[in-house]
């Protein structure tokens, strides 16, 4: 795992692998499973596809879920614990990969709502501390930035901070009164996210999306109150591009000739990740993207990260749940 001397003991990437079941088109075509989850962390293709001699292959990371396993279990072995890691003060991200239909929005949708309802737990079962949370979101759509609680959709500059990094300016920050509002918020991104566009599914092939939550905390009591007791961090929720974005070979195995079909953050994302599972030191080129300048501090440092690659179990997608794989692998 791409935990390290100063992780504590706990992997600070936390890489999972979750099957969807087959749909209605992949059963109607009789579009076979190519995949099997042999246990709770490895995962096989059962079809060695030999005239491309490639060899039955097993896929081993921290958690495999199989297409019988609920979001809920998901969430509580693939996320929880970093999500609720920013309760504590430390920055965390939660990224869905997959090619598209896979099931990221899905998986990612329920992941945020039980993060929040436990945080929201959290909160209640800590009266002795007082606590501030803020909510943001944004979309990244061919490297520019549109804020998801604004009606004006003209893109966002990044500023550089020096104490706080990279900022995203004029992005609409709301003060939370409570977990209704917070609903209410997020349909309201859900809403943004569809207007004038017409195909939703062609756009969120194509752009991230990041909630981020951030919380403050501080002692009620006034004699405990020092530097110490005051606590902030942010969790971003990051339903990403889809990945047949990330490499120049398309689901039929052709290059694409257009360089702008590839996602230059999806791309830029992958190097970060796989240069900070490899250890921290040496340069890392968050600055060559969108959305790895804004996640800057929710992915290297102290930060915990969980990466849920989501997968088509059809023999259709095997190229493309290969690249997931091996993307995950890389990952860890
Ligand atoms: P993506 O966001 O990766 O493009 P979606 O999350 O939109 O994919 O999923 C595509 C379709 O498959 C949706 O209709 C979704 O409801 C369904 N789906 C995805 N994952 C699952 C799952 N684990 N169980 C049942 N249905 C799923
Ligand atoms: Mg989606």
């Amino acid at each position: 795992g791409g935990g390290g001397a100063a992780g504590g003991g706990e992997d600070r990437i936390v890489v999972s692998v979750r099957v969807r079941p087959l749909n209605d088109k992949e059963r109607e075509r009789c579009d076979p499973s190519d995949w099997e989850c042999i246990n709770n962390t490895t995962i096989i293709s059962k079809n060695s596809l030999p005239e491309r001699s490639m060899p039955p292959t097993a896929y081993t990371f921290d958690r495999v879920f199989g297409c019988e396993i609920s979001t809920r279990q998901v969430y509580e072995e693939g996320a929880k614990k970093v999500a609720l890691s920013v309760v504590s003060g430390i920055n965390s991200s939660i990224f869905a990969y997959g090619q598209t239909s896979s099931g990221k929005t899905y998986t990612m949708t329920g992941i945020t709502q039980y993060s929040i309802a436990d945080i929201y737990d959290y909160i209640q079962k800590h009266e002795e501390r007082e606590f501030v949370l803020k909510f943001s979101a944004m979309e990244i759509y061919n490297e520019a930035v549109r804020d998801l609680l604004s009606m004006d959709s003209s893109p966002l500059r990044l500023l550089d901070d020096p104490e706080r990094g990279t900022i995203v300016e004029k992005l609409t920050e709301e003060t939370l009164r409570d977990q209704s509002h917070l609903k209410e918020l997020l349909s309201l991104c859900e809403a943004q996210r569809q207007i004038g566009e017409t195909s939703l599914n062609e756009m969120s092939s194509r752009s991230h999306q990041i909630l981020r939550l951030t919380i403050e905390s501080s002692a009620r009591e006034l004699h405990s109150r020092d530097s110490s007791s005051t606590l902030a961090a942010t969790v971003n929720f990051v339903d990403l591009a889809g990945s047949e974005r990330a490499s120049q070979v398309s689901s039929d195995g052709t290059r694409l000739k257009e360089g702008c079909h590839i996602n230059r953050s999806l791309l830029t994302l992958g190097t970060v990740i796989r240069k900070l599972s490899k250890g921290r030191n040496g340069h890392i080129p968050y600055r060559d993207s969108k959305l790895t300048r804004i996640l800057q501090y929710s992915l290297g440092g102290n930060a915990r990260t969980a990466i849920i690659c989501t997968m088509s179990p059809a023999r259709s997608h095997i190229e493309q749940s290969r690249n997931t794989l091996l993307f995950a692998s890389c990952a860890k």
